[in-house]
């Protein structure tokens, strides 16, 4: 099946009970058994629930893969991820990561002794002198939040590969849409699902995707022993956004463009960050690895601080607002949103000045998006 035609039909069947063309909401913690160790597939809700391996069969056939876990959010997602690893342990990890993921992985390496090297990957050759024996994991998130930098994830992959390093690649930023890391040889795929999957600001959650039987069963397992699944309701919402994503994906993708070219032009813009534009640094990439250049743009402001907090307070169709993916636009200043978790050292240094401006293009017309940002743009 097409794309497009899973996004409406994976996962879903006419419900068993009485026909319901929707995926009715199985809101139990428990199940009855019919006999001693004999139940109808499922038992309790944090080891499988109905309407989550709706969500789950959906996404994993989204992205081509043989398994995936729908939990809490895509922190839980990167939590239930990181428990595969041991004390001793090294992940090179993608320098300009999300800021919760830095985070949560120096947090690791604190707590945990799992040592991890943040490194630029825009060339994937980088990624060679912090090899050692100790090393595991090579976790990478292209496009990068918030530069827009790509990282090539067949050239990752091929290398981590001759190394017997797994890759793992946060697709948060284009979905299975615009981006299939599975084809490109990753071996886990991680989503907040509380983006483009949902795409409707409405729940937080996540998921796990894995490609082999030996990581599906333990991802399976860490999820059911750590408690990371997402809820029923939570899932029933995100499968009812799915089936909107190539729609919203399209229109989010032309809407981004308009407003890249707009603000390319814009004389108070010293810098657009957007794969989509051929001054981009990596387009060419971009090209071969996308389908979509996707939905987010950031730009850096020429000025001082109170000309980028006037810009920041003076839209009214972008909210300032964290978060992206959603239907209605959001716009945020790096350095003391989405990334002040990241020390003002590490944040310089992957080039997210306090001038960088993020913003989440959304689905409300694009030359109101573009007005709307003229105006605030003065
Ligand atoms: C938002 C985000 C996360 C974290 O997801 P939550 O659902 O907020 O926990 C991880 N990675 C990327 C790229 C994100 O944008």
């Amino acid at each position: 099946m097409s794309f497009q035609t899973d996004t409406i039909h994976a996962g879903v069947e006419p419900d068993k009970a009485y026909g319901a063309i929707m995926t009715p909401i199985y809101q139990s913690s428990t199940f009855v058994f019919e006999d001693i160790g004999k139940h109808r597939g499922f038992d309790y809700t944090r080891s499988g629930n109905p309407t989550r391996k709706a969500l789950e069969d959906s996404i994993s056939a989204l992205e081509g893969c043989s398994c995936a876990v729908a939990v809490t959010t895509g922190m839980a997602a990167i939590t239930t991820v990181l428990n595969l690893f041991h004390a001793g342990d090294e992940i090179i990890c993608t320098d300009d990561c999300y800021g919760g993921t830095s985070r949560l992985m120096k947090t690791v390496e604190e707590h945990f002794n799992i040592r991890v090297h943040f490194v630029n990957l825009q060339n994937a050759e980088n990624l060679l002198p912090y090899v050692n024996e100790r090393t595991k994991a090579v976790w990478v998130e292209t496009p990068s939040n918030p530069l827009l930098n790509l990282v090539d994830i067949a050239a990752v992959a091929a290398l981590s590969k001759t190394r017997a390093l797994l890759t793992i690649v946060d697709n948060t930023f284009l979905s299975p849409y615009g981006q299939k890391p599975f084809e490109l040889g990753a071996d886990i795929v991680v989503h907040s699902t509380t983006k483009y999957l949902n795409g409707h600001s409405d729940v937080v959650g996540g998921a796990v995707l894995s490609n082999s039987e030996d990581l599906d069963a333990k991802l399976k397992f860490l999820v059911n022993a750590l408690g990371t699944c997402a809820q029923p309701f939570d899932c029933w919402l995100v499968l009812r956004g799915i089936k909107t994503l190539v729609l919203r994906m399209r229109e989010h993708e032309r809407n981004a463009q308009a407003v890249a070219e707009y603000l390319q032009g814009h004389p108070r813009v010293k810098r657009v960050f957007y794969p989509g534009l051929q001054a981009h640094p990596q387009h060419e990439l971009a090209r071969k690895q996308q389908k979509s250049f996707g939905g987010m743009v950031s730009f850096e402001l020429d000025g001082t601080i109170d000309d980028v907090n006037r810009v920041l307070k003076g839209t009214r169709l972008f909210s300032l607002a964290e978060s992206l993916g959603g239907v209605e636009s959001l716009i945020e200043h790096p350095a003391t949103m989405s990334h002040a978790s990241m020390d003002r050292e590490h944040r310089l240094a992957a080039g997210i000045t306090d001038n960088v401006i993020r913003l989440s293009v959304g689905l409300e017309d694009g030359i109101d998006l573009i007005e709307d940002l003229g105006r605030a743009l003065g």
